[in-house]
């Protein structure tokens, strides 16, 4: 079973008279619970394809399927709809919002309102009695703690990461793929993250490796 499709899959960018092709003819098929990093140089892709795969840009040519549904096919609004119900980001800079206090800031995407589920998350991630406290009274580390649980709070089928651990030491950075490979293992939410740091790449079943638009095989 394959939460993520992708049958090669073209995207060019309009540069003037060129074209840029961020994608290349990309194949690949994910399966449901598996946990994946995607490394490369930059400028291979990586970033093209998360926005794909996150359902912020469709392709130019090509299929790409998520939970077996097509979302290129769908309406802008049912695109939203199913990004918000299947999946969770997290990003480098944890994009949080800095005037709402780490409870704020996991309930804000909820669809169905539940304080206790937000709190027992926040528990989860160890911020036990952190959930008033504003981002910037926490660590890094803790931060992105609290952007990993706001991107939990619809229970999404998969998580993508940009870069997780690139602004962590690497204490940090061990603790926060700790609770991926958690998330993963005991959950069976699919994991996949982009990242340059090959300890953090570790913790996942597969590394992939893009270069210009495609897997490098
Ligand atoms: P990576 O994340 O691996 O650095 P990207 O997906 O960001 O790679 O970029 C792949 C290629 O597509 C690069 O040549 C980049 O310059 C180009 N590219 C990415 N986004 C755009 C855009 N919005 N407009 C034009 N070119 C882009
Ligand atoms: P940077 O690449 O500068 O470290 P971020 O890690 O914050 O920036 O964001 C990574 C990528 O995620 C960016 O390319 C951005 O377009 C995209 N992004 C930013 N905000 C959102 C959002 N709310 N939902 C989905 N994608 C986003």
């Amino acid at each position: 079973n394959n939460v993520i499709e992708f049958k090669d899959v073209w995207k060019t960018y309009k540069m003037g008279d060129e074209g840029v092709n961020a994608l290349a003819g990309l194949n690949l098929a994910l399966r449901t619970g598996s946990f994946t990093a995607v490394m490369g140089p930059s400028g291979s892709g990586k970033s093209t394809f998360l926005h794909v795969a996150g359902i912020l840009d469709t392709p130019t040519r090509g299929t790409f399927l998520i939970n077996g549904k097509e979302p290129g096919k769908f309406s802008s609004k049912k695109q939203a709809q199913m990004r918000r119900n299947e999946i969770g980001f997290v990003f480098q800079r944890f994009n949080l919002m800095h005037q709402l206090t780490v409870l704020e800031n996991v309930m804000l995407p909820m669809i169905k309102e539940d304080k206790s589920k937000a709190m027992e998350l926040i528990d989860r991630m160890g911020l036990e009695g952190k959930h008033n406290k504003l981002p910037s009274q926490l660590s890094g580390g803790e931060q992105q703690r609290v952007a990993i649980a706001r991107a939990l709070i619809n229970d999404p089928s998969i998580v993508f990461a940009d870069e997780p651990t690139g602004e962590l030491d690497s204490k940090n950075a061990n603790a926060i793929m700790q609770i991926f490979q958690d998330l993963n293992r005991k959950d069976g939410v699919t994991v996949v993250i982009v990242t340059h740091n090959l300890e953090s790449a570790e913790y996942s079943d597969e590394i992939i490796e893009m270069r210009d638009g495609k897997i490098r095989v």
